[in-house]
């Protein structure tokens, strides 16, 4: 069995107390691999590995084109290690190794890729209007790095969260100490070794394993580090937050969701129907984005759900690291508690289950759960209002596209959604109005690395990829240069001199 180590500073170590513990397969629950448990002293070795590397200009004074040439090799890296990280992703995650070699891992290297290119474009230096009050001036914006970026990481997608946090703040010139959530270490780990492999200078990029609770809390409150990028649920976001206020960190959330999908009476079925399958049971549900509210209108609702209780049955869950498979566990004990307890509280509160419910027959191990569909929800049960993360969805009826619109904004929650109709303007106006960061008409979850992605509401704060998202990981510097040489002409002097 592999034991990895921590990455701090450029060489990889154990934890300094030397402790251990293994990671599991939800799948078979059977340990994978031996991972370090760091502690909030790791956490510090490693923020001042980040701060020293940052302070001394090895990175941050790069140009972006000689960032960009090493950044690209750390992908050559990854390329060569993709199908070892899809397998690796599939057992420490219960990804299926369908998702992983098809999506997380490729798609992951290349949204790396499509960041560091776009950062490449990106101007860091910003004309403003010329400006002649009180004299003439010449007045810029330079773009900088903002110093030491600590990234938090969850466990649903650990390699492209890891990409995502870590690919923008090393091309902007930034360093980064990434936490992985304590489920899923392993691919970032293996990014590390990457990142090492291609000639990434000592320090920009250290890897610490620990819990939330030491390491994570050391990362927020540590003076050292000036910006924690969180993805994770919405409880953790206000813990984070709160604990950065009082050394007034820079914050990105990227938070929990409930999301309406919204299917309008002219859309095509076939498209509207696996959409929002795919829209809800995409990674067991187990998406911060997932459409898990569907709103269905009653002038098609029994076609409309006869086709889809007959489409479910095609979603296959099994071993995870079979092609075939499409749907895996959850990822943990823990996750099957709290999605199973959801699932019995849908029953109490009166909505009708109409498939799933349970784990799957024949499967003695792993934390399986089948697709699981309620109808009769109204917006108002916990079921429709709390984010479950797992394979469950709410099926609520609508009689007017108002009301359905009103529905859909009445969460606390505000990342995702999706409208279904062939009448593209129509959709877009509805668009408009979901109070949430992403819309998707005819479709779901293809998060593109050049548009940017995030939350309304209690679903977030800031956005991540995209020209929006490679900004948050600078800071805004003012410029103002005067162009009069006169003293004569320096009026304002004249504040303080009284000659
Ligand atoms: P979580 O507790 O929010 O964990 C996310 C990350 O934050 C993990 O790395 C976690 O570390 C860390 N963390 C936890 N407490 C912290 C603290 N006090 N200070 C700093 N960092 C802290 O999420 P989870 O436990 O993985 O999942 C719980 C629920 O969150 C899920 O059921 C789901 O509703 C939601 N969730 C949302 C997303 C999303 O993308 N929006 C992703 C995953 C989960 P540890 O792993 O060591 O605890
Ligand atoms: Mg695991």
């Amino acid at each position: 069995m592999e034991r990895y180590q921590l990455f701090i500073g450029g060489k990889f170590c154990d934890a300094v107390d030397g402790e251990t513990r293994f990671t599991y397969n939800p799948a078979t629950e059977e340990p994978i691999a031996e991972v370090p448990v760091g502690k909030k002293e790791d956490a510090r070795r490693a923020i001042e590995c980040a701060r020293k590397a940052f302070d001394s200009g090895i990175w941050s004074n790069m140009s972006v084109r000689d960032r960009a040439k090493i950044l690209y090799k750390v992908i050559e890296r990854l390329k060569e290690k993709e199908q070892e990280l899809a397998t690796l992703e599939a057992m420490d995650a219960g990804a299926t190794i369908r998702k992983t070699s098809m999506m997380d891992i490729p798609v992951g290297i290349e949204h790396f890729r499509l960041l560091v290119e776009l950062a490449e474009k990106i101007p860091t230096y910003e004309p403003l209007p010329w400006i002649d009050f009180p004299y003439v001036s010449w007045n810029f914006v330079n773009r900088e790095p903002i110093g030491v970026c600590a990234g938090i990481i969850p466990w649903n997608f650990p390699f492209m969260m890891t990409v995502w946090k870590v690919a923008p703040a090393l091309v902007m010139g930034n360093t980064v100490v990434l936490k992985p959530a304590s489920d899923t270490p392993l691919t970032a780990l293996e990014f590390a070794k990457c990142a090492a492999e291609a000639g990434l200078p000592d320090g920009v990029l250290n890897v610490v394993i620990g819990s939330g609770s030491e390491v994570g809390e050391e990362l927020c409150t540590n003076p050292m580090v000036d910006k924690v990028a969180l993805t994770g649920s919405t409880e953790t976001g206000r813990k984070v937050m709160k604990l950065c206020a009082d050394t007034i960190k820079k914050v990105t959330l990227e938070l929990g969701g409930k999301s309406p999908t919204i299917i309008l009476e002219d859309a095509d079925l076939d498209v509207a129907v696996d959409g929002a399958l795919f829209g809800t049971f995409f990674h067991a549900g187990q998406v911060c984005e997932s459409g898990t509210r569907c709103f269905v209108p009653s002038s098609i609702y029994d076609k409309f759900m006869e086709k889809m209780l007959e489409r479910v049955k095609h979603i296959k869950v099994g071993d995870p690291l079979d092609y075939e498979t499409t749907m895996g566990p959850v990822v943990s004990l823990a996750q099957y508690k709290t999605v199973t307890g959801y699932i019995e509280l849908g029953k109490q509160e009166g909505a009708r289950l109409l498939c799933g419910g349970k784990r799957p027959d024949g499967f003695e191990k792993g934390y399986f759960i089948e697709p699981t569909i309620f109808d009769n929800v109204s917006n108002q049960m916990r079921i429709a209002q709390e984010e479950i993360f797992g394979p469950v969805l709410a099926v609520i009826r609508y009689d007017d596209v108002d009301e359905a619109v009103r529905m859909a904004n009445d969460s606390i929650y505000g990342l995702g959604g999706a409208v279904f109709s062939k009448d593209i303007p129509k959709a877009i106006e509805i668009a408009k109005r979901i109070r949430t960061g992403t819309v998707w008409i005819n479709d779901y979850h293809l998060i593109n690395a050049l548009a940017p992605f995030g939350g309304y509401k209690q679903s977030g704060v800031g956005r991540e990829l995209g020209p929006h998202g490679l900004l948050e990981y600078t800071q805004i510097k003012h410029i103002h240069v005067d162009l009069v040489m006169d003293r004569s002409k320096k009026f304002w002097y004249d504040y303080i001199f009284n000659d």
